[in-house]
């Protein structure tokens, strides 16, 4: 009795643990997140776990159809139509061969959604081989499934935009092996990825480089393969026509988180175009470089507001400093600049003329002295004129520099050799007149020495001859007369009266004379400074002699400053005073000391003075029914000479 009671207690307890484990494995079955599903050997659905009845909102039993089986109501119900008969006739296939079933398909969710599913079934056998049931699981794959098409999709993009633009796009192994091109690589080069591969299997990814560019190609490559940097090169790569063209190639490694190198990308861009412009870019510009640096001229360039920024070899040559020399631009500022080159002398009236120009954009023009890199300062003539953009703004300054000096040299030996001419001409004239003087005034000057004696004589003797002495004394006084009026005679000489004339404006004399007188003024390093009333109306008078008469003042003017060392000018002014138009001509001299006698012939007080000058001067004016007459200033000397608008001759 006891041992039954224990067997029945052996067997309950043997129950509930089998009883337990069923749960349990009912449970696992229902709550693996997968559909579980068993068919019957001829593929008759007996069992769907809980997920698969949730997810198909119907169980096993639910897809009876009358006059289909339970299968093909399933495929017909569950399966996304496209999806249907492959499924029906794979599975079939199965029941009736035994195989294992795997296939992928969409499965309607009980919400009318497809979702992908991956499905999977193995036939379980009896002791005698036979099917007994069909085990499947079906797990969702939608998510993933749609990650793949995106990705599918997301690659196929990228294929297109790679074979679309317009570069060769390549990449390699870690050590140079090819192993992708993109279409158009192909399509423009010709060459494919086994053109790439050498005979022998190693890579020959430069074969499509001209054979001229290879080595050195070859060389950054390698370089670049080698340490892992950037790769930059550019080189004529071949065309599927079997012409050159120049491309720029580039490429970068591609690392994993470790560093290390994984893939090489590289790009080639056609430059062919950029390239030959450069080329034909820079021909030109070395053409126009030859052609500045060759010209025999001084050339230069300066900033909108004079900043040196070129100067031509010639000019480095000449001047022997380099731009570089002068440190940043505008670090020394335009003034030191000039300064440094410019004779002190002409420095103010470049610096008025320049800035002038800078501040209106006229173009610039001055004959001046430029410093040697000797030393030495050699008259050179500047001319510079603007250089504008579309919008007239001045983006630079271009100028020219002449070396004069020899020009200068030859006019200054011409002028100083008629100088000398004229002086010793007027001295011979002076020479001629003096003894023609002499020779008139001898004679009654000796017939007044001898009535003198005569006379004295008659009046010594006792008694004094009164008559004779009378009679002499009438004689001395008819030849001192006749002394005196030789003189007049020879005054009379310079009143002639001047033909012919021609109606002229006396700012057109005035300029003449200026333009003879500039180079003497700053060789003696004074200034003319000339103020004529633009209004001024023409008068008939002859030119030459008016010339002179100018002449003549400005040069006294220049005499009489020779010794100053404050303003060393001479200016020159007319206008129009009433009927006749007024020249004045002042000097910063030490004015006029002897007002009285200095227009009378042979006064003069310089030591090679002849006299003659303003005697002359007031006989040409005089003649043209003008005046001349001196006044001092509180510095200086002013000569005045007016000539009648009405022309009259005396
Ligand atoms: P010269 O050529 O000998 O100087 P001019 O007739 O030209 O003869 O001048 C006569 C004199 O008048 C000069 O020697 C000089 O003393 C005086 N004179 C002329 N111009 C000036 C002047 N601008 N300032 C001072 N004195 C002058």
């Amino acid at each position: 009795m006891a041992t039954i009671s224990v067997t029945c207690t052996d067997e309950k307890a043997a129950l509930v643990v089998l009883r337990n484990r069923e749960r349990e494995l009912s449970y696992l079955v229902d709550m693996v997140p997968s559909h579980i599903w068993r068919l019957t050997p001829a593929g008759e659905p007996i069992f769907f776990n809980r997920r698969m009845i949730e997810f198909l909102g119907m169980d096993a039993a639910d897809f009876d159809k009358p006059g289909t089986s339970r299968l093909e109501s399933i495929a017909e119900i569950a399966v996304h139509p496209d999806d249907a008969k492959q499924f029906n006739d794979v599975l079939s296939g199965c029941l009736v061969s035994g195989e294992n079933f795997a296939m992928r398909y969409r499965l309607r969710r009980s919400d009318g959604v497809y979702r992908w599913m991956s499905s999977r079934a193995e036939p379980v056998r009896d002791e005698n081989g036979r099917i007994s049931q069909w085990y499947g699981l079906c797990h969702d794959i939608e998510d993933q499934m749609c990650a793949d098409e995106l990705m599918r999709r997301n690659e196929r993009q990228l294929r297109q935009l790679i074979d679309a633009v317009p570069a060769l796009i390549w990449s390699t192994t870690p050590d140079g092996r090819p192993t992708y091109l993109n279409k158009r690589y192909t399509e423009v080069t010709g060459a494919t990825l086994d053109d790439l591969m050498g005979p022998d299997g190693s890579p020959a990814p430069l074969a499509v480089a001209h054979p001229e560019d290879r080595p050195a190609a070859a060389g950054l490559r390698a370089r670049a393969f080698e340490t892992g940097g950037p790769y930059a090169v550019r080189y004529r790569q071949l065309r599927r026509d079997g012409s050159y063209h120049w491309t720029d190639t580039r490429a970068l490694p591609l690392r994993n988180d470790a560093g290390a190198i994984l893939q090489w990308y590289g790009v080639s861009v056609d430059i062919d175009d950029l390239v030959k412009a450069q080329e034909a870019l820079q021909q030109s510009e070395q053409r126009l470089q030859q052609l500045v640096e060759t010209l025999p001229a001084m050339i230069y360039c300066a900033t909108p507001d004079g900043e040196p920024i070129y100067r031509s070899q010639q000019l480095r040559e000449f001047l022997g400093i380099n731009l570089e020399d002068l440190g940043e631009p505008g670090a020394s500022g335009l003034g030191s600049t000039l300064e440094a080159v410019i004779h002190p002398d002409d420095l103010t009236a470049v610096k008025q003329r320049y800035s002038h120009s800078l501040a209106t954009g006229e173009p610039y023009a001055q004959r001046h002295r430029l410093r040697r890199f000797d030393g030495q300062y050699r008259w050179v003539e500047t001319r510079a004129a603007t250089m504008r953009n579309s919008d007239d703004q001045i983006v630079q300054w271009n100028g020219i520099c002449l070396d004069i000096e020899d020009e200068v040299r030859a006019q200054e030996k011409l002028r100083s050799a008629q100088e000398s001419l004229a002086r010793a001409s007027q001295a011979a004239s002076l020479a001629e007149l003096s003894a023609s003087i002499a020779h008139e005034v001898n004679q009654p000057l000796a017939a007044v020495v001898a009535n003198s004696h005569a006379c004295y004589r008659w009046l010594s003797i006792e008694p004094a001859n009164l008559q004779r002495a009378k009679t002499t004394v009438e004689r001395i006084i008819r030849d001192a007369n006749s002394a005196a009026e030789v003189v007049s005679r020879i005054r009379a000489l310079f009143k002639q009266t001047v033909e012919p004339r021609m109606t002229t404006t006396i700012s057109s004399v005035i300029a003449e004379a200026r333009n003879l007188m500039t180079d003497e003024a700053s060789r003696r390093r004074m200034r003319l400074e000339i103020d004529v009333d633009g209004e001024l109306p023409p008068v008939a008078f002859d030119r030459v002699q008016v010339q002179q008469v100018l002449i003549n003042l400005i040069r006294n003017g220049m005499d009489a400053m020779e010794t100053v060392t404050g303003d060393r000018v001479v200016g020159l002014r007319a206008r129009r005073v009433k009927d006749v138009i007024e020249t004045e001509i002042s000097d910063f001299g030490q004015g006029v000391t002897s007002p009285d006698k200095i227009f009378d012939p042979f006064f003069t007080t310089k030591r090679n003075g002849m006299g003659m000058g303003l005697a002359i001067c007031r006989s040409i004016v005089e003649s043209h029914g003008g005046r001349l007459w001196a006044q001092n200033r509180p510095q200086g000397a002013t000569f005045i000479f007016t000539l009648p608008i009405e022309a009259k001759t005396k």
